[in-house]
C-alpha cells in the first residue's frame, strides 16, 4: 500500500513534490522548539488548490492522514505531524501568491503559503498596512497565521488575525472545494464558516487564500516606556491612555524588572531606560493613520499628569523611528533571552484585563512555594489581557530538575486561570500540547460542541488527527 500510496500522490504533484526522507524531508519534520519529534510518510509540496483537492482525495482513499503546515512555527506542536506511517505532512509553501489588491475595498487577496512579511510588504506597496504584528514574521506564513488566528503585538487596536478576514478559499477533508473569496465586510447568510476555519489548527479544511482586511499606515506614532510600582497602575495606565488617545493604543506590554532584567543581560542592544529598577513597566505605542502631531503630546500630556498622581515612576517617550524600535527592542529581546537563561515553563493565558492583578498577586507567592528561587518572567500583551506567564529555572537549578516541575507548575497555573475563566491557549492554540488540558479545563458541552463540529466537517477524522480535540 505504501508505495502504491507515494505512486499516486507523485503523479498529483510530480516526483520532486514529494519528500520521503533524507536532507530534504527534515526542515519540515524539525520542531523548532524541541518538544515533538515530527514524523510522516512523506511531505508534500502541491502548486495550487486543484493539486490540494486531487492529495486530499488519494489521502481518503489510502486512509492516511494530512498535517497542513504553512511555515512550521508555531508553538503547540500543531504542524508536526507524528506518524510515520499513517499521516503525510501537506506543506502550501508554494502557493505563495498575491492574487489581488483591492484598493477601494481595502482588500488582499492572499495565498495560504505567502510569508507575512511578503504580504505585508506587497500591501505596503500599495500604500496599505496589513496589521498582523508577529516576530516570526519573514518566516510564518497566512495559512498559519489564519489558522492559528495569531496574535501579536497589536491586537489591542487591531485585533487578531481573525479581525482581518473577509472570506476563505478552503479545500474539505473529501477534496471538495469552497470558494468564499467574496471580501464582503456583511454577510448574514448562514453560520459564520470563515469563523469556523480560523483558528481550527489545520482540523477542519486545508484554507488555501484568504481575502484579508488592509488598514492604512500610521502617520503619527509614538512608543513610551513607563517605570511603574504595580501591576494595578499599568492596568489603570493602558485605561485612561486608551480614552485619552481616542482608543489609539495599538500596543500594550506589560514587562516585569525580571523579565527586563533578562533582556539587558542577554541581548546586546538592550540597556535599561532608567537608573534605578522598578518592579513593573508598560511599553505603550500610540498611533492614527491621520496627518497631524497632536498624538504624542497628548501621550506626553497623560504620562505627565498620571506622573504627578504617582501612578508612573518615570518615563521615556520615543518619537524618532530609532528611538521607537530602541524601546520595543526591550520588549522584543524578552523571548530569545528566556531561551539563553535556561529551562523555562511556558503558559500563553488570558484573562480579562482587570483580573491580571489580582492573578499575578495571587500566583507569584505560590510559585515561589513550589518551587523557590524560581524566576517567574511574566511580559506580555495587557491591553489584550494575554500575558506570557513564564517561568524561568532557579539560577542554581539544572534544566533536567527544573522540567520535572513541569507538569505540577502547569496544574497550579491552568487550574487558576480555569477558576478565573481565562483561557490556558490565548494566542498559541491548542496544538498537540494542549489536548489534554483542554478536556480537563473546559466544560463537558463545550467538548462535545467542538467534536460535534469536527466530526461534520471531517468525519473520517483525517485532518491533523490529535489536535485540538480528539473524537
Ligand atoms: P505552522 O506552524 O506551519 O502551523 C500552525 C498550525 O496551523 C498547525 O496546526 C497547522 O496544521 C495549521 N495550518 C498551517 N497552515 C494551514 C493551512 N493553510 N490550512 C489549515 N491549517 C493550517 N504567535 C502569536 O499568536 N503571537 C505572537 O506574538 C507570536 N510570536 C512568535 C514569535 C516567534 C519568534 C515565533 C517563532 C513564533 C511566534 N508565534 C506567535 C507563533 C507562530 O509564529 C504563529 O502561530 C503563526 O501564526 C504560525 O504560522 P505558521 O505559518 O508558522 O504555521
Amino acid at each position: 500500500m505504501a508505495a502504491e500510496f507515494i505512486a499516486a500522490l507523485v503523479e498529483v504533484v510530480g516526483p520532486e513534490q514529494v519528500l520521503i526522507d533524507g536532507e530534504q524531508a527534515a526542515p519540515y519534520l524539525t520542531e523548532w522548539r524541541g518538544a515533538f519529534r515530527p514524523q510522516a510518510a512523506a511531505i508534500v509540496r502541491p502548486a495550487d488548490v486543484n493539486e490540494i483537492s486531487r492529495v486530499l482525495v488519494v489521502a481518503a482513499r489510502y486512509n492516511v492522514a494530512v498535517v497542513p503546515q504553512a511555515g512550521n512555527t508555531g508553538t503547540v506542536g500543531g504542524s508536526a505531524a507524528d506518524d510515520a506511517k499513517g499521516e503525510i505532512v501537506l506543506n502550501l509553501e508554494r502557493l505563495n501568491r498575491v492574487r489581488e489588491i483591492d484598493a477601494h475595498n481595502a482588500t488582499m487577496t492572499v495565498e495560504a503559503g505567502c510569508t507575512l512579511a511578503d504580504a505585508q510588504r506587497a500591501a505596503e506597496a500599495a500604500g496599505f498596512y496589513l496589521p498582523i504584528q508577529l516576530a516570526s514574521r519573514e518566516r510564518c506564513r497566512i495559512g498559519g497565521n489564519l489558522a492559528t488566528n495569531a496574535g501579536g503585538l497589536n491586537v489591542v487596536y487591531y485585533g487578531n488575525t481573525r479581525d482581518r478576514v473577509l472570506g476563505l478559499e478552503v479545500v474539505l477533508a473529501d477534496g471538495r472545494v469552497w470558494d468564499n473569496l467574496t471580501g464582503l465586510r456583511k454577510d448574514n447568510s448562514g453560520y459564520d464558516l470563515n469563523d469556523l476555519f480560523v483558528g481550527s489548527e489545520g482540523t477542519l479544511g486545508i484554507i488555501t487564500a484568504a481575502v484579508l482586511e488592509l488598514a492604512d499606515p500610521p502617520q503619527q506614532r509614538a512608543v513610551a516606556f513607563c517605570a511603574l510600582p504595580d501591576v494595578e497602575a499599568a492596568v489603570t495606565l493602558q485605561s485612561r491612555l486608551r480614552r485619552e488617545t481616542g482608543q489609539h493604543v495599538v500596543g500594550c506590554e506589560l514587562i516585569s524588572d525580571q523579565a527586563l532584567a533578562l533582556a539587558c543581560d542577554y541581548a546586546s542592544d538592550c540597556v535599561r531606560p532608567f537608573a534605578e529598577p522598578s518592579p513593573w513597566y508598560l511599553l505603550v505605542e500610540v498611533a492614527i493613520s491621520a496627518a497631524g502631531d497632536w498624538l504624542t503630546s497628548t501621550l506626553k500630556r497623560t504620562l505627565d499628569e498620571a506622573r504627578q498622581e504617582s501612578l508612573i515612576i518615570d518615563r521615556v517617550v520615543g518619537e524618532s523611528a530609532s528611538d521607537m524600535d530602541r524601546l520595543w527592542k526591550l520588549r522584543t529581546s524578552i523571548p530569545p533571552a528566556q531561551t539563553a537563561a535556561g529551562a523555562s515553563i511556558k503558559h500563553d493565558i488570558s484573562l480579562p484585563v482587570s483580573s491580571l492583578p489580582a492573578f499575578i498577586a495571587d500566583m507569584v507567592p505560590r510559585l515561589h512555594a513550589a518551587v523557590p528561587a524560581i524566576r517567574p518572567c511574566i511580559f506580555g500583551h495587557v491591553g489584550d489581557g494575554n500575558l506570557h506567564f513564564n517561568l524561568t529555572r532557579p539560577v542554581t537549578m539544572s534544566d533536567a530538575d527544573f522540567r520535572s516541575h513541569e507538569a505540577a507548575l502547569h496544574r497550579l497555573v491552568h487550574d487558576r486561570v480555569a477558576a478565573m475563566r481565562g483561557s490556558i491557549a490565548a494566542e498559541h492554540g491548542v496544538g498537540r500540547l494542549k489536548v489534554d488540558e483542554i478536556v480537563r479545563l473546559k466544560s463537558p458541552v463545550e467538548i462535545d460542541m467542538l467534536r460535534a463540529v469536527k466530526a461534520a466537517l471531517d468525519p473520517g477524522n483525517r485532518l491533523n488527527p490529535g489536535v485540538v480535540v480528539r473524537i
